[in-house]
């Protein structure tokens, strides 16, 4: 977890760069689902480009879609997912029917100021990555995501890890900490 601009993209992609290991981004698959020009997609990007969530019915079909299609051995790393409590809740009901269990939940905190300047220099590559848009963002990241981290730290699940510093500081921090 962690708010927009905060890498849990790229450190996801990282921890998940070996066998057995799988990436599940929501952001992803609602970008694929656009590109491919699904009915999901269409509605997806109608709340993305505005920079607020997909509706939690929506998000929650895909991810039990995409679980149900990876193995029970594969480990899961989820990247943006869950980001309402609603969906934190579906993802337990979900685990529970799969046998699986949620191991670790790693927040990756960025202060405020240090985000904005990195999400200005993402702007470029992404449609919902405008200043206006990237703080509503990070407002709905507050408002709906926050809960969703006290959740799970009330849970004691919670494992937070600095995020300024280099790609690999970042990466052998998320390592010690979820070891
Ligand atoms: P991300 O790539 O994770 O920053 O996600 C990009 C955008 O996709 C978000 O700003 C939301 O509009 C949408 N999105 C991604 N994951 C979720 C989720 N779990 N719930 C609702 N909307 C999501």
């Amino acid at each position: 977890m962690g708010p927009p601009g905060s890498g849990k993209g790229t450190q996801a992609k990282l921890l998940t760069d070996r066998p057995g290991w799988v990436h599940l981004s929501t952001g992803d698959l609602f970008r694929e689902n656009l590109k491919n020009g699904t009915p999901l997609g269409k509605l997806a990007e109608h709340h993305m480009s505005k920079g607020e969530y997909v509706p939690d019915d929506v998000t929650v079909g895909m991810v039990r879609r995409r679980m149900r299609e990876i193995p029970a051995a594969e480990h899961v790393v989820f990247d943006g997912f869950p980001r309402t409590v609603p969906q934190a809740e579906a993802l337990d009901t979900l685990l529970a029917e799969l046998g699986r269990h949620l191991a670790r939940v790693i927040l990756i905190d960025v202060r405020r100021d240090e985000l904005v300047a990195r999400l200005a220099k993402r702007a470029e590559g992404r449609s919902d990555d405008s200043p206006e848009v990237a703080l509503k963002r990070f407002d709905v990241y507050q408002e709906q995501t926050r809960p969703v981290v006290e959740h799970y730290d009330r849970k004691g699940l919670l494992c937070r890890i600095e995020g300024i510093g280099t790609i690999d500081d970042v990466q052998d921090r998320i390592l010690a900490a979820a070891g």
